[in-house]
């Protein structure tokens, strides 16, 4: 009996680990999530399942009685499993309570037929950024090819009914993404063969559709967390909650829907960043099938952890993603304020000082986050002006629209799982405003650099004629076809690229112009550019009267030099657009010209 005390005593000391489940799109996280939960919703009743507030719960009966297969009863320390509902969602991993993750630990969901994918790779680097464990779902199991359906069977179980061609795929498949893994800077192994786990990650394979594995999953996040996390884990009286949505419901005007993580909440408590009181802590009712829409249960106090609805004034105030506060009667409420506000410094922060730059738009706190972090890590360097939170309206679009005047990519708007308001989007197309919407983090960034690599080469299509290039011409006195316009001459390339359309001039003879390169050809055949070291023959247009009257053997000679003719604008525009087109040696050409034209 003391026994049975005891254990209940450690069980009432540890909160519900909270899941969310991520991976590439078509992975199967909907299909698992419904699979997981789809059995016996059947609430009120010890060991089923409820629904919640963006969130199902998954009492310990539930997952000992799914599991018993796997002979694991009596090992649960925890009081049951909350898993985040909106699945794909990356932001969910980013939602934070009190700077760590609001999730516990993630399931990341890989199609066993195609292996790693992009939003796979950032899936990683997001878990990887808010340090959360995770475990892989190897999903599809049943669409090798052969697969002998063994339903909710544990997986070495349904392994083991397998032909021995089933086997040999699987581990063929296995290997493959054993290999992916490891491309990542990562380990992986079956579970049941991992000898070290926490080095090496955990991998389930799953079939949503049938559910082989379905039991192992489960019971892995439950022993695991509750293994290994048992600090993060212990009920405290500090209340901890995730604002995950704010919206209107009929009948309650603005709400938010909240993950409370750990802590007991009441109606009537005191909360923070916007200071305000609980009306009414709902949930949804439990009798699914009787339920008239927009029901609640209420609650008179609710404790972690738990997916829950609340009303109050101001709500509208909230941020999705950021952390709710709730203000003790020995609490400073500058304290509570000043925590809410760490949040938004660090995001801050990724402002560029300039004043220069995109606009960043996203749903929460923590997807913008995600996203400033993805343009930092980029290749390419994006700076970013202005963030917001929340859907595009029509302000944001004139705020943004100063920037065209600036520089005209940066009249952009980029929208990371963020709706833009009709009246937005009309002034956007009015004013030139571009706006990019994409709900991964990669698509949205690479839509925009396809776009700025469009820009350049438009830019740099229509300063074509004014770029030139830097060339030292020496003439071949017996390749002298012609003497005036067009002159017709044979040209060692001294140094630099003669290109053709670069004017050419003579330093020796007071900077005289004699025309433009038409052609050049080599060997006879026409070319556009003739490098350092080439002969060639060039043919030389004048552009004017005054330069088509210039002749060779009158106006210059063999001993001079034929050089590009640049200027101050020719030189921003190469360094504009032409940047890696040239190498050191011709940047260096460039500045020793610059010297020789006096410019400045
Ligand atoms: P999500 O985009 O990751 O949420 O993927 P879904 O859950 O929508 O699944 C994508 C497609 O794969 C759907 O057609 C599912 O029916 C299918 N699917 C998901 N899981 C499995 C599985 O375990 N086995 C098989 N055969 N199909 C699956």
């Amino acid at each position: 009996a003391e026994d049975a005390t005891h254990k209940q005593a450690e069980e009432n000391l540890l909160r519900s680990p909270i899941c969310c489940i991520m991976g590439h799109v078509d992975a199967g996280k909907t299909k698992l999530l419904d699979f997981v939960r789809g059995t016996n919703v059947q609430e009120g009743e010890a060991g089923f399942i409820t629904q919640q507030i963006g969130a199902t719960y998954f009492p310990a009966e539930n997952i000992r009685e799914r599991t018993k297969e796997l002979k694991a009863d009596a090992k649960l320390k925890v009081p049951g499993l909350l898993v985040i509902d909106t699945p794909g969602h990356e932001s969910f991993t980013n939602l934070r309570s009190r700077g760590s993750g609001l999730c516990d630990i993630a399931i990341l969901v890989v199609d066993i037929m195609d292996g790693l994918k992009p939003q796979t790779i950032e899936s990683l680097k997001l878990l990887k950024m808010r340090n959360t464990e995770f475990i892989i779902a190897l999903n599809k199991v049943d669409r090798l090819y052969g697969w002998k359906t063994c339903r909710n069977a544990p997986i070495v179980k349904a392994m083991k009914q397998q032909s021995k061609d089933v086997q040999n795929e699987f581990n063929m498949k296995l290997r493959q993404i054993v290999t992916q893994f490891m491309e990542q800077g990562l380990n992986t192994e079956l579970y049941y063969k991992n000898r070290e786990m926490g080095e090496t990650f955990n991998m389930v394979p799953t079939s949503a559709i049938s559910g082989e594995g379905i039991p192992d999953l489960l019971l892995l996040l439950v022993q695991w967390t509750q293994k290994t996390m048992v600090e993060k884990l212990t009920f405290s009286n500090k209340v901890q909650c995730t604002v995950l949505e704010v919206k209107v419901i009929e009948g309650h005007g603005m709400t938010i829907d909240v993950v409370l993580v750990n802590g007991v909440i009441h109606e009537g408590d005191q909360i923070g960043p916007i200071v305000t009181t609980i009306r009414a802590l709902l949930t949804p009712h439990p009798m699914k099938e009787l339920r008239v829409k927009g029901t609640y249960l209420h609650h008179k106090e609710i404790k972690a952890a738990q997916g829950i609805k609340i009303t109050a004034q101001g709500l509208e105030h909230a941020i999705a993603g950021t952390g709710l506060y709730v203000v003790g009667i020995d609490a400073d409420l500058e304290d509570v304020k000043e925590v809410a506000m760490e949040d938004m410094k660090s995001v801050m922060s990724r402002i560029d000082k300039s004043g220069e730059g995109v606009y960043v738009q996203a749903s929460t706190l923590g997807s913008l986050e995600a996203f400033l972090e993805y343009l930092k890590s980029s290749d390419v360097c994006i700076p970013v002006s202005g963030i917001g939170i929340g859907p595009v309206h029509k302000k944001d679009v004139m705020k943004v629209s100063v920037m065209l005047e600036k520089k005209k990519e940066y009249g952009t708007i980029l929208a990371f799982d963020v709706k833009v308001t009709p009246e937005a989007r009309e002034l956007a197309a009015e004013l030139g405003v571009k706006i990019f919407i994409d709900d991964v983090i990669y698509r949205l960034f690479d839509q925009f650099k396809a776009y700025i690599c469009n820009l350049k080469e438009e830019k740099k299509r229509e300063a074509a004629d004014e770029a030139v290039f830097p060339c030292v011409l020496k003439i071949v006195p017996e390749y002298v076809v012609r003497n005036k316009n067009p002159i017709v001459l044979g040209v060692d390339v001294l140094e630099g690229i003669a290109k053709v359309g670069t004017p050419i001039c003579i330093p020796q003879r007071d900077f005289i112009d004699i025309g433009r390169i038409a052609s050049i050809e080599n060997n006879r055949k026409p070319v556009e550019i003739a490098k350092k070291g080439q002969k060639v023959s060039i043919k030389i247009v004048g552009s004017n009267h005054e330069e088509q009257q210039k002749m060779f053997g009158r106006h210059f000679d063999v001993e001079d030099e034929l050089v590009s003719h640049i200027s101050r604008r020719s030189i921003d525009v190469l360094k504009a657009y032409y940047q890696d087109d040239l190498s050191r040696e011709e940047w260096k050409l460039v500045v020793k010209l610059k010297n020789l034209f006096k410019i400045q």
